[in-house]
């Protein structure tokens, strides 16, 4: 049972991080790369696609070390589990990387693509909002 709490608060635990991960340092020192996906996408693979291979690489590194039935085991699947979901919706759902665009009709994921495209509509690195994903705040549900 440990098992699932661990696989649970990593997940949750993600979203939160990668909310304060995305504001301070993807829009902070590593804008270099994160800049890529704020801009029209002139390619298929973003610069900005370096930060998957940070998360996996973390996932698995935790997997591994927490072998074969340690809480960083189950750290690393929450943490997969989490880049999977992530890109499920960030980079299939809402940006279409592949597929043609659509709008949703699930008034959660109207939510998700709301506010994340209020995040999109700012170019720059200083301002933004909505730097997380899954977890939408308040101001975006409406309608
Ligand atoms: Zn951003
Ligand atoms: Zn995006």
């Amino acid at each position: 049972m440990m098992s699932v709490l661990w696989i649970g608060l990593s997940f949750i635990g993600m979203e939160f991080f990668t909310g304060w991960f995305h504001k301070n340092v993807m829009h902070g020192p590593l804008w270099v790369l994160h800049e890529s996906h704020h801009k029209p996408p002139r390619s298929f693979w973003q610069r900005n696609d370096w930060f998957v291979l940070f998360f996996m690489t973390t996932s698995i590194s935790l997997t591994v070390v927490g072998a074969p039935d340690g809480p960083a085991l189950w750290m690393g699947i929450g943490v997969a589990l989490y880049g999977f979901s992530y890109f499920f919706v960030h980079d299939y759902l809402i940006h279409r990387r592949v597929g043609k665009p659509h709008t949703p009709t699930n008034r959660y994921l109207r939510a998700v693509h709301r506010a994340h495209h209020a995040h999109h509509k700012h170019i720059g690195r200083e301002t933004g909002e909505a730097f997380g994903l899954l977890w939408v705040p308040r101001q975006y549900w409406r309608d």
